[in-house]
């Protein structure tokens, strides 16, 4: 009797611990150069509620490289993808140039499916980071190559002229059609693909700016990504989703620039919290690699005054403040992480970038 009584308890145990959802697929959502004001700017720029106020869970996240306190993309994206931090320009190996294993690849190993989504060329620093290995960012075609050759499942973004317009004369879009993958032109020729690889290059180098009519691109691409990678492994999947061109608005010093791309990557960022909310298992990590800009929203009365140190100004609709940069550059301000779904607790506090990686390991069990 007494040891019914103990196998019974023994499977209310595991049943009650089973209901707490395990993490079985993870979507990274990497807004490039959005620190805390660039978020703020797109609640304050839009007409509704941002996606990021929905968050579950909010943190905070140090930047700086292994060589500058001011980190670059491609320093970041490496501590992000690896867990490591390197030199500004390092893609996916450390100091001394070894590669090192990124999420992608960890993902992969496991069995899971992987892809990458980006507003830039892919070919770019960030995405460069989940899928390549080269000591120097510049190296876009040694980049490309690696792309090709990562074996992800979904990659969208720009950058054909990496892949199909090349000095060593390789077909890499050819290389990827022996491959399997599905070589896609055009947004109507992304969203006819539902299951298998797809690699899509919609610009000959940086996809247009919102102001450009990119339209809803990302999100779009994001939804497909998804609806791929689950069609392809019912295990589970890695994707990468970045907001590329926020940094470009702050390298600008364009506010509205800034605001448009910041918008249209929380509208992103609605669609897969939406997913985790459909699929229980599913953790939403949104972060920035670094802030850019310096960027800071201030009284237009100190502008009158004369009190403003920087060049201001004065865009519609952020509600009577007044939008200042102090560099063209990135800044090692903090940046804020946000979390939403399955494990979304782990992700609060002050943390490291290279903290952000290792914890994503552990929830899928990548860790060894
Ligand atoms: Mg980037
Ligand atoms: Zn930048």
């Amino acid at each position: 009797m007494k040891r019914y009584l103990t196998l019974l308890l023994l499977l209310l145990v595991f049943t009650a611990g089973a209901k707490q959802p395990q993490v079985r697929n993870v979507i990274f959502m990497i807004g490039d150069g959005m620190g805390i004001t660039q978020a703020q700017l797109a609640m304050l720029s839009s007409e509704e509620p941002v996606s990021l106020e929905k968050a579950q869970y909010t943190g905070l996240c140090k930047t700086y490289s292994a060589d500058n306190r001011v980190t670059d993309s491609a320093a970041a994206g490496t501590a992000l993808s690896t867990g490591v931090k390197t030199y500004n320009g390092a893609i996916g190996v450390d100091t001394d140039k070894k590669p090192l294993k990124n999420l992608t690849e960890y993902a992969r190993e496991k069995g899971l499916a992987t892809g990458v989504v980006v507003t830039k060329d892919i070919t770019d620093a960030t995405p460069a980071a989940f899928l390549a290995h080269q000591p120097n960012r510049g190296m876009a075609e040694e980049i490309a190559m690696d792309i090709a050759a990562s074996g992800a499942d979904v990659l969208i973004g720009g950058g054909r002229k990496n892949f199909e317009s090349r000095k060593d004369g390789v077909d890499l879009s050819a290389q990827l059609r022996e491959k399997g993958y599905t070589v896609a032109y055009t947004l109507d020729e992304v969203r006819a693909v539902e299951k298998g690889k797809l690699a899509a290059q919609l610009a000959p180098g940086h996809m247009p700016k919102m102001s450009q009519d990119r339209g809803t691109f990302l999100p779009l691409a994001t939804a497909q990504a998804l609806k791929i990678l689950q069609a392809n492994n019912p295990k589970g999947f890695f994707l990468m989703v970045e907001g590329s061109q926020i940094d470009s608005g702050g390298h600008a010093n364009d506010a509205e620039y800034t605001a448009l791309e910041s918008i249209d990557f929380c509208h992103a960022v609605q669609v897969a919290f939406d997913f985790a909310d459909k699929n229980p298992g599913t953790l939403v990590v949104v972060t920035a690699d670094h802030e850019t800009g310096g960027l800071t929203l201030i009284s237009p009365k100190d502008v009158r005054e004369g009190k403003v140190k920087t060049d201001a100004y004065e865009p519609a609709n952020t509600q009577g403040l007044v939008v200042a940069f102090s560099t063209g550059n990135h800044s090692a301000t903090l940046v804020p992480v946000y979390s939403y779904g399955a494990g979304a607790g782990h992700f609060t506090g002050v943390m490291d970038n290279t903290d952000i990686p290792k914890r994503i390991r552990l929830l899928l069990g990548l860790e060894r």
